[in-house]
């Protein structure tokens, strides 16, 4: 089993108190949402839009890294559209059945927000089709020559999918969503904006220059900053007064080997593994995986796209390679 990462991007299930935190800290209004500015702008039109014709909104696709706020957002679209919100993800709706039974519950106007929608399988995406397309359930009942295809009508609804690869994405799919964004990583402005909006929420004092020093090191990512805000914020609890300052943050980040950039100890492992056994040859997913002993999907998801973003990573299409700024960084 993997070790676990301040710097993680992912959601376990099984933390029960850390996703009560992070539910406590999730803006509920565009107001409260930092940053992402021209997706707000684009979505508050459409919201404006549809609410003047007494409509639902059309369906919307967000895609873009781990923890860049695409769960929030929905339920923010949910908000401005005074609409019920119902979540779910992929990987949960196993059979057709289980996706015509959430369809069937829907309430006019209701949200439908599905997480890692590429993950659906084919003969559930299959359902969706009709359904988003034009409100209808396509079923087949009974089995042979016998069988009959039937139509239901569906509840007008708006469906927001989430992905953090739009590449895997079926194209009929990605087709019938009329919006769709991406996510961008955050401004270290932003982010220290989250910070200090998280520590209020949370009762934490920080200083200013320890809300700007976190930032810094949060991989551009809302849901690092968070991470490394509570950690910290353990760390002056524990070690002094409570209050976050400068050199407080320095100590509980260095206890952390979090470096200036935001790395930790896993992405420097990895990187200087990388060079070590390769030095500039591109070097493939699956190498990569046996030699830090990661899921390949883990390291393509939450880790990858935040070195490629700082430029220490290059794709080709013969593999991986790590930059000349990547040793610069590590000193080599
Ligand atoms: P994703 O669905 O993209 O993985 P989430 O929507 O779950 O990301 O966001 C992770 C956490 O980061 C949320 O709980 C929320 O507290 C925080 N967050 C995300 N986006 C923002 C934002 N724009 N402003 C403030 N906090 C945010």
């Amino acid at each position: 089993m993997a070790i676990e990462r301040v710097v993680d991007t992912s959601v376990h299930e099984d933390d029960g108190e850390e996703q009560k935190v992070e539910l406590s800290l999730r803006p509920v209004s565009f107001d409260e949402y930092i940053g992402q500015r021209r997706m707000k702008a684009n979505l508050r039109l459409a919201i404006d839009a549809a609410k003047k014709r007494g409509d639902v909104m059309d369906h919307v696709l967000l895609y873009g890294p781990p923890g860049l706020g695409k769960t929030t957002m929905a339920g923010v679209i949910a908000h401005e559209m005074n609409a019920n919100f119902r979540a779910t993800s992929a990987p949960s709706i196993e059979k057709a059945g289980d996706l015509a039974s959430l369809l069937t519950n829907l309430a006019d106007g209701d949200i439908l927000f599905i997480d890692e929608i590429h993950r659906l399988r084919r003969a559930v995406e299959e359902i969706l089709y009709s359904a988003m397309e034009d409100y209808k359930l396509d079923i087949v009942i009974g089995k042979g020559p016998a069988s009959r295809s039937v139509k239901l009508d569906l509840p007008r609804f708006t469906l927001i999918g989430a992905t953090t690869q739009t590449g895997n994405l079926a194209g009929p799919l990605r087709a019938r969503f009329g919006h769709s964004f991406r996510l961008e990583y955050y401004s270290d402005k932003d982010i220290q904006k989250i910070i200090e909006r998280s520590a209020k929420i949370l009762g934490t004092q920080i200083e200013t220059a320890a809300a700007e020093l976190l930032a810094k090191r949060s991989r551009l990512t809302p849901r690092v900053a968070n991470r490394l805000l509570k950690r910290v914020r353990d760390y002056a609890d524990v070690n002094g007064d409570g209050i976050i300052d400068q050199a407080t943050a320095e100590r509980a980040l260095e206890m952390l080997e979090i470096d200036e950039l935001g790395l930790d100890p896993a992405d420097r492992n990895m990187l200087t593994l990388m060079i070590d056994k390769y030095g500039d040859r591109p070097v493939g997913l699956n190498t990569i995986s046996a030699l830090t002993g990661d899921e390949a999907s883990t390291i393509e998801n939450y880790y990858e796209p935040f070195l490629m973003q700082l430029g220490m990573i290059m794709r080709t299409p013969r593999g991986r390679v790590v930059t000349d700024l990547a040793k610069k960084h590590l000193g080599l």
